[in-house]
């Protein structure tokens, strides 16, 4: 507590400019102003003068006054220099106790005190006690104001002890009740000075008022008064009258004494090896190694100092005592630079700044590669043990090899995000099977691709995961074997949308002792492909189909005409050749279908479609379509005048031949079809009503869709191209109208061709 408080109040002294070479009265000066502007100095110096005023009050009140015990029969001119020394010694003597997280420096000057006392004359106690703490200050090398706050201190309460001693105890020669009360009430007013002037700047420095220090240290200074007061008293008895007995005395002490020690070793090393334990987490953990690795080191080797430099990065690291947990950034000092490259612990006692005993300078360095260097500075005289610095090295390589670690796995961590980048934005999808089939990785694509999210897919078996119709295609999920390690397959998975997904898998397992460690799958989605593939062959059956329809016929007829037509009658012949006629134009028609087809982009216009519009009368053109047709299943109602639409009269019949075909084809054959005129505002409407199969409302739109028919071309009933539809609908558009349909299924349909009004 003491020495916390002391070593705060050098740092403010020493963070003085120095001043050495000025002349006095700008010194005095700048002392005065550093005086006025520190309230710590202040304290030391209201200390250092109460006790000033004490110890001259004790000199100048009790000039003629005899000790208190007498029959020493040792002269005063060897008992004085004795006693200065044994009190310097006692001072020196010091055990350091840890209680809590605070520690407590115990030492032996209050028992030489009461020996003073009661041995000498007040003025000549007074002289061995101020004697011996300036000698133990001078040979301990304890800064200024540490020296004068304790003699300060000890002054005062010495002068009052002496005082209480001398006028209670009296002058009787022997130890009486009397001198016994004496001690007594001296030791606690001795006490009692000392706390006070502790807690003032113990009070300051924690913020607290000076009673609450007094408070919470009251009992633990009690204890140690009452014993070191009993320790003194006794010896002084044992001294004068069995001085043979003296060393018997010590013993006990001494034992206390290195109980103590020993007691305080072992706190000392059970601190430390917690902070050790604390470390090695924190190596292992390798997060903030190097702060850590500072603050708990410093803590372990309870150094007033630690500095880190690490090669390479920026400042150096420190930490001190005072504030153990700030660890603040600064240059490396430069009282240490000369050693930043040693490769062995240096121990250093010269050339430190003021208040610094000794340094331990350690390498950080492991697997031969130097990372750093640290250095552990202490205010104490004691030395670290060579055992302390072969630690403090191995802590040293221990932390280069958690730098190490730690740079490794910052490495990876970049390598894995990287990889991990690269997989969550492939185009493909990427899934990653481990032991037991179960999904490690499973990406963005993947999951849009198959509808399945990647939260839901790792860790559960790819075969539960995707759901393969056809059972031939099932075990080709996970094909893998050791012999067969790469291996890629295709395979029609279901969604759970029910949408079908054709997928490639490209499998690129690893086997170890015959198991699987992990497959990685890409995952190529050939839907499209597939689609188109099926299409392309779908309309290559189609068209053969169509071709050949008409074909047969027409060479049936002309191998007919060939071999019998001299002997067939002229209405047969001309039967013959009118079907010849009919299946060629229907053929032509398939050519020409397939060419505007072949001929339409995404948006067509009049030109690529050979569409001239003008005006003609709509009710003209749909009685000429219903006409080529000539079939008696058609009922026309159509207006008497003529209703002028704006259209390409040619391409009009076309798909109005379409629409009313369609309607005859996909009915029954005792069923008609209706063919009427509306108008409205602006547009004129043929509607087609037939009373045939329907057509489902997931198909309404795809018909007009090229190639697109309900039923399968290679099993279908009825003839077609799946081309009509969507013609008629590009014709109608390209004319300034639409082609439009309802449809209820097994009830009929009604297709709408619409085209722009003319005139008034
Ligand atoms: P095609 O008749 O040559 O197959 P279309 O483009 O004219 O080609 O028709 C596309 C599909 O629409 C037909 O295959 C048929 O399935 C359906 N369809 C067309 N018109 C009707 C209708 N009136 N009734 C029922 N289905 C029809």
């Amino acid at each position: 507590m003491e020495r916390l408080v002391l070593g705060l109040a050098a740092q403010v002294v020493t963070a003085e400019p120095h001043d050495a070479g000025r002349p006095l009265p700008q010194r005095a000066a700048g002392a005065v102003r550093a005086y006025a502007r520190d309230p710590i100095l202040r304290r030391v110096v209201g200390v250092a003068a109460l006790g000033a005023a004490l110890g001259a009050f004790v000199v100048l009140a009790m000039p003629g006054r005899g000790s208190v015990l007498e029959g020493a029969g040792v002269p005063m001119a060897w008992l004085v220099p004795g006693l200065v020394v044994l009190t310097c010694i006692a001072e020196i003597t010091v055990v350091r106790l840890r209680h809590g997280e605070a520690v407590e420096e115990l030492s032996l000057y209050e028992a030489a005190l009461i020996i003073d006392v009661l041995l000498l004359p007040p003025r000549h106690a007074l002289l061995a006690a101020v004697a011996g703490l300036v000698m133990a200050s001078v040979l301990q090398r304890r800064p200024a104001v540490k020296a004068a706050f304790n003699l300060g201190t000890y002054t005062a309460a010495v002068s009052v002890l002496i005082l209480l001693v001398h006028l209670i105890g009296g002058t009787a020669g022997t130890v009486t009740a009397r001198v016994l009360a004496g001690v007594l009430a001296g030791t606690l007013a001795f006490t009692t000075v000392n706390l006070c002037c502790l807690a003032q700047i113990l009070g300051f420095i924690n913020g607290v008022a000076p009673w609450a220090v007094i408070r919470s240290e009251a009992r633990l200074s009690l204890y140690m008064a009452v014993g070191t007061m009993a320790t003194g008293l006794t010896t002084t008895v044992i001294a004068l009258h069995a001085p043979l007995l003296l060393p018997f005395m010590a013993m006990p002490a001494l034992a206390v004494t290195y109980a103590y020690r020993a007691a305080a070793r072992e706190a000392d090393e059970r601190a430390r090896s917690a902070c050790l334990l604390q470390l090695s987490h924190a190596l292992a953990e390798r997060e903030d190694v190097v702060r850590q690795f500072l603050v708990l080191v410093r803590e372990a080797f309870d150094a007033d100092l630690g500095v880190i430099a690490v090669s390479g990065t920026g400042p150096a690291l420190s930490v001190e005592a005072a504030d153990p947990a700030t660890v603040q950034a600064g240059p490396f000092p430069a009282y240490l630079a000369a050693w930043r490259d040693a490769d062995a612990p240096v121990q250093l006692t010269e050339n430190l700044p003021t208040g610094l005993r000794h340094v331990v300078i350690v390498p950080v360095e492991g697997a031969g590669r130097r990372l750093g260097t640290a250095a552990f500075a202490s205010r104490r005289r004691r030395r670290m043990s060579t055992g302390d610095v072969t630690l403090l090295a191995s802590l040293g390589n221990a932390l280069a090899v958690a730098m190490r670690g730690a740079e490794h796995l910052e490495r990876l961590t970049e390598e894995r995000s990287k990889l991990q980048a690269v997989v969550e934005q492939s185009a493909e999808g990427i899934m990653v099977i481990g032991a037991g089939g179960l999904v490690q990785v499973w990406n963005q694509a993947l999951t849009d691709c198959v509808g399945i999210p990647a939260a839901e897919a790792t860790g559960r078996p790819v075969g539960e995961l995707l759901d393969v119709p056809a059972e031939e295609e099932r075990e080709l999920l996970l094909p893998v074997s050791i012999d067969v390690p790469r291996v890629a397959t295709e395979l029609t998975i279901r969604r759970g949308d029910g949408e079908e997904r054709r997928l490639r898998l490209a499998h690129s397992a690893i086997f170890a002792a015959g198991e699987l460690v992990r497959d990685v799958v890409v995952i190529s989605d050939l839907t499209r492909e597939y689609r188109t593939e099926r299409l392309k062959s779908d309309f290559i059956a189609m068209v053969s189909h169509e071709l050949r329809t008409p074909l047969t016929p027409i060479m049936g007829y002309i191998d007919l005409l060939r071999t019998r037509g001299e002997r067939m009658t002229p209405q047969k012949r001309l039967d013959a050749l009118t079907l010849i006629g009919d299946r060629a134009a229907h053929l032509s028609r398939l050519v020409e279908d397939l060419l505007l087809a072949s001929r339409f982009g995404d948006h067509p216009d009049e030109a690529s479609l050979q569409v001239n519009t003008a005006t003609h009368d709509l009710v003209a053109i749909v009685r000429q379509a219903v006409e080529d047709l000539r079939c008696d299943r058609v009922v026309l109602s159509a207006p008497e005048e003529a209703w002028p639409a704006r259209c390409d009269s040619g391409r009009t019949v076309q798909v109005l031949t379409n629409l009313i075909g369609n309607g005859l084809k996909y009915s029954a054959e005792d069923r008609t079809v209706e063919v009427s005129l509306r108008r409205d505002d602006r547009f004129l409407h043929v509607d087609v009503r037939d009373r045939g199969r329907g057509i489902p409302s997931d198909s309404l739109e795809k018909v007009f869709e090229k190639f697109h028919r309900v039923e399968d071309p290679m099993t279908m009933s009825t003839s077609g191209t799946g081309l009509g539809l969507f013609i008629a609908r590009q014709l109608a558009r390209a004319m300034g109208g639409d082609v439009t349909l309802e449809s209820t299924i097994n009830v009929g349909s009604r297709f709408t061709l619409s085209l722009p009004a003319e005139g008034p």
